[in-house]
């Protein structure tokens, strides 16, 4: 393919974009990039759980075709506040299955966050639309089930999360060669060297503070319980074709190298930067190519010496438990996922202490029916088996 000499990707025509979960911080900063480019992207759909106002402002601003407010009881106050605008209106969650299938939408940014995202994913697929994935989620809970979509219906899968991002960024040119192992980097969170007697007593607060980046609360909580680093690993198996046993996690407390890829000659290329995610948004939604930018750029004489640990599993147990849950298989990365996501409610909700996450997420997993190769009904029954073991847990 060419390139314009200003470096511009030469696109036929503007790259309709879907954008579901809009108002979160992937969504808001995939706003961004595409208010940076206004010629390339034509935004069709943008969607919000239950931030009605934000969803409105942003509507308003980017005049999509078609907004959805997942949350029905908020419906009126949108449809009414954009009466006068050309916007088709929608609520539910179905909503979000069926606007992702508009013959304008292209790509489907999936940065709505949790279990949510798994049958918009499918619905996007099946239409065979391209997908930004940033809801590692979808591709913990059925992956299996999302690739072999994907493949059938000759769907591209562009990794939106940093670390999945590095990886594809160091592909290209590299068709021939398998991939080895790959190192996923980790921050390690506000938590970072911490013993299981500091974290029994750490404050919602304290474990909402990440030292490197701002993002949504149930992905600053994960990323504190090292949960979010466990999910990676099994987002980067579906995504790369990898087996347990190639997947590596590094702590990296700077978060410059964003991961890295060793090939079967030893050679290994890391894909680097200072952390933006404004970057891997953009390079999902216009792959292969580059868009000039003005982030500030890096400096070696900022940062004369970057770190590297091994992670500490048994302190960080989620972890542990997400490798086990990938050599268990089938449904059991469901069950996992599922019991995180009402832990980490419970633990935002401060119903529950930091290192009951780990304890719960451990009884479901266990608890849990194995399934070994889990039809659609089967992620769906075990997710709200799971839910129901994980508030059971809570309760008692
Ligand atoms: P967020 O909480 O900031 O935003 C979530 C968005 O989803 C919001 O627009 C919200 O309205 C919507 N939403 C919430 N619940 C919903 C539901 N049940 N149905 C439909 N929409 C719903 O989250 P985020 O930090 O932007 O993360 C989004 C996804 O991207 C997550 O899967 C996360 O793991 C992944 N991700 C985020 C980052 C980051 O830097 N924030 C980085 C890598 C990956
Ligand atoms: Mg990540």
């Amino acid at each position: 393919m060419q390139q314009e000499q200003n470096n511009k990707p030469q696109m036929n025509k503007k790259r309709g974009v879907a954008i579901l979960g809009s108002t979160g911080s992937i969504g808001t900063q995939a706003l961004e990039v595409i208010q940076s480019y206004p010629e390339l992207f034509d935004l069709q759909v943008i969607t919000a759980g239950n931030n009605a106002d934000l969803l409105i402002e942003q509507a308003r601003k980017f005049n999509p075709n078609m907004v959805v407010i997942v949350d029905e009881t908020q419906y009126s106050k949108v449809k009414e506040a954009l009466w006068n605008e050309d916007i088709h209106v929608y609520c539910g969650a179905e909503a979000l299955s069926q606007v992702v299938q508009s013959t304008d939408v292209d790509v489907v940014l999936t940065a709505l966050v949790g279990y949510a995202g798994l049958k918009p994913t499918i619905a996007a697929i099946e239409a065979k639309k391209d997908i930004a994935l940033a809801n590692k989620e979808t591709l913990v809970v059925a992956g299996k089930l999302i690739t072999e979509l994907a493949k059938t219906n000759g769907v591209n899968i562009y990794p939106v999360d940093s670390e999945h991002s590095a990886i594809f960024q160091c592909l290209p040119g590299e068709f021939m060669n398998p991939i080895e192992k790959i190192y996923l980097t980790a921050s390690g969170g506000p938590f970072r060297g911490f013993s299981t007697d500091q974290l029994r007593s750490v404050t919602k607060a304290q474990a909402l503070k990440h030292p490197n980046w701002s993002m949504g609360a149930k992905i600053t909580i994960d990323s504190a319980t090292m949960m979010n680093k466990g999910l990676e690993v099994i987002e980067a198996k579906w995504l790369f074709n990898l087996t347990a046993e190639q997947i590596d996690v590094v702590v990296h407390p700077q978060s410059i190298v964003h991961s890295l890829v060793q090939f079967e000659d030893g050679s290994m290329k890391a894909q680097m930067g200072l952390p933006d995610m404004k970057l891997p948004i953009q390079y999902a939604l216009t792959f292969p190519y580059r868009l000039k930018t003005d982030f500030p750029r890096f400096n070696f004489t900022d940062y004369s010496v970057l770190n590297f640990e091994t992670p500490d599993l048994k302190t960080f147990k989620n972890l542990a438990l997400a490798f086990e849950a990938l050599a268990k298989d089938g449904n059991i990365p469901c069950a996992l996922n599922a019991a995180n996501e009402i832990a980490v409610q419970a633990f935002l909700d401060e119903r529950i202490g930091f290192l009951d996450i780990a304890r719960i997420n451990e009884h479901v997993m266990n608890g849990v029916a194995h399934i070994s190769t889990p039809s659609l009904d089967d992620y769906i029954a075990t997710d709200m088996e799971a839910r129901r073991i994980a508030n059971e847990l809570i309760l008692s």
